[in-house]
């Protein structure tokens, strides 16, 4: 017999409560936010799942306290977990060089993953929890194909920037040209609504003819071709950040606020690593208050070895203390003896609780790759950014940054010691400082009060929350003034 995809036993069989199913791509920058808005819609009371691909969900399991098919208390309703095969783990013999190819792992996703999906979405109801809800998430619209044949309502959730989200929603529609490429002199801004003049290198790389990833740019746009299927769009992100591209995009195309989607430094809570964080807190406990740089670039950009080694002797001459996370992948890429040399004064580690690294009082500015989540958190934990963006939508969200938010600086690529040292005094010391602190503070009163019980986020998710109830249950709910259930 077959090996069945769901991952442990279950202890409950029976849904108390509408059930929702998010599915997530398998990939750290996307679990994270779909987790995160998984437990925010169980807190309201749902029966959430969160699912995602099998070699993920294991992976998930063996860095964290994760237990698929146990059912998590979370707020006034529960989480639980189950996990479908792409095909590839069928045999339990997950070959690792497969998943950095991503042209073939979305081929296969589409193809395999699809019919596996719609299986554990068949399965809910067969074991009494129907699903009332689906929500898939960017880099797989065939989730909301399933959702349809099944005859279900869906949702996506987008976990990009607003301008993004825009910046693709007009690239898809051809309503205003584009540049070709770097260094092609064809169109020189982009002006779209709501979002300031984009240069070249402020757009999303994917959009440029020298993206090598065509078939993931061709997946992303190809969202924009299905997503008027989806009875919900729900972006990770919060008015107050980025008002001017809501109020603009949400009149082509409608589109939900629902973020931040970020942890806020508790540990113990229910989490998503695909790799197992190091205890680094304690070292963080025994640092000055705003004394720590902490850099990473995340779960996937990989830099060169001499842009390590410059970023290495950068943070070592900053004369600051340093967290910094190489992964096991780029290890290889560090000075020899690095890790050694700077014992004591510097810690690098494979992987970080970062949410509460971010959150932690020693940290004076965050180095980052600018990945969305990254950016997010770093604005809702009201830390200073050194932005050191290298593809995708993290050039777009480090041109926000820098220019728009203006919590920090850019660093230009490729990084060289000394001047990644300058940055680090720019963010960190002096008037130019202060002013960053002071906007970095008031964005992160924003997220704050974004999240907080009937803030625009909290607010938007009870409403969803009501929307689903009153599909499956026919009943209307009354709220007081602050979208508290009455
Ligand atoms: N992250 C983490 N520990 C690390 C590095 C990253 O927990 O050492 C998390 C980070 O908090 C974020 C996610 O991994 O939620 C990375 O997502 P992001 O969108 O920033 O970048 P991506 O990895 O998708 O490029």
């Amino acid at each position: 017999m077959k090996p069945h995809t769901t991952m442990g036993k279950e202890t409950a069989t029976t849904a108390p409560h509408p059930h929702a199913l998010l599915v997530s791509f398998p990939g750290q920058g996307h679990i994270n936010p779909v987790l995160r808005f998984a437990k925010r819609l169980a807190s309201k009371g749902l029966l959430v799942t969160f699912s995602s691909t099998l070699d993920i969900g294991q992976r998930i399991c063996a860095s964290t306290e994760t237990t698929p098919g146990t059912l998590n208390p979370v707020g006034e309703g529960h989480l639980r977990f189950e996990f479908f095969s792409n095909g590839w783990d069928a045999d339990g013999d997950d070959d690792p060089s497969r998943r950095g190819d991503i042209d073939a792992l979305l081929a296969q996703l589409s193809t395999v993953g699809s019919v596996r999906f719609a299986e554990l979405v068949r399965r809910q109801a067969e074991e009494g929890r129907p699903v009332a809800c689906v929500i898939g998430n960017p880099f797989m619209p065939w989730v909301l194909d399933v959702a349809g044949e099944l005859n279900i309502p869906s949702a996506v959730l987008w976990v990009q920037s607003l301008a993004v989200f825009s910046i693709y929603y007009h690239y898809f529609h051809s309503t205003v040209d584009f540049p070709a490429d770097y260094g092609s002199d064809d169109v020189v801004s982009v002006d779209l609504p709501g979002l300031p003049a984009l240069a070249v290198d402020d757009l999303p790389s994917f959009l440029l003819e020298s993206n090598p990833y065509k078939t993931l740019a061709s997946v992303i746009l190809s969202q924009f071709a299905n997503i008027n299927k989806a009875t919900w769009v729900f972006a990770n992100s919060f008015e107050e950040l980025e008002h001017d591209a809501l109020e603009a995009i949400s009149k082509l195309s409608p589109v939900v606020p629902i973020g931040p989607l970020v942890e806020t430094g508790v540990s113990g809570v229910i989490k998503g690593d695909i790799w197992k964080a190091e205890d680094c807190m304690e070292w963080l406990d025994r640092q000055q208050p705003r004394s720590v740089v902490y850099a990473s670039v995340g779960s996937v950009v990989v830099l060169g070895r001499d842009e390590m080694a410059e970023m290495a002797y950068g943070l070592r001459d900053s004369g600051r203390a340093f967290l910094w996370v190489v992964r096991e992948d780029c290890r290889h890429q560090l000075p020899e003896g690095f890790a050694e040399d700077v014992k004591g004064r510097g810690m690098v580690v494979a992987w970080s609780p970062q949410d509460e690294v971010l959150a932690h009082r020693a940290i004076a500015c965050f180095v980052t790759h600018c990945g969305w989540n990254s950016t997010l958190e770093l604005l809702t934990a009201g830390v200073p950014v050194i932005a050191y963006p290298q593809w995708g939508d993290q050039l777009t969200d480090a041109k926000f940054l820098v220019d728009v938010y203006k919590v920090g600086a850019r660093l230009k690529a490729p990084v060289e010691r000394g001047e990644f040292a300058k940055r680090v005094g720019e963010v960190t010391e002096g008037e130019k400082a202060e002013e960053v602190r002071g906007r970095c503070l008031a964005l992160k009163e924003a997220a704050a009060r974004a999240v907080a019980e009937g803030g625009s986020s909290d607010r938007n998710i009870q409403a969803f929350v009501d929307d689903i109830r009153r599909r499956v249950c026919g009943s209307k709910l009354e709220h007081d003034q602050h979208g508290k259930r009455l």
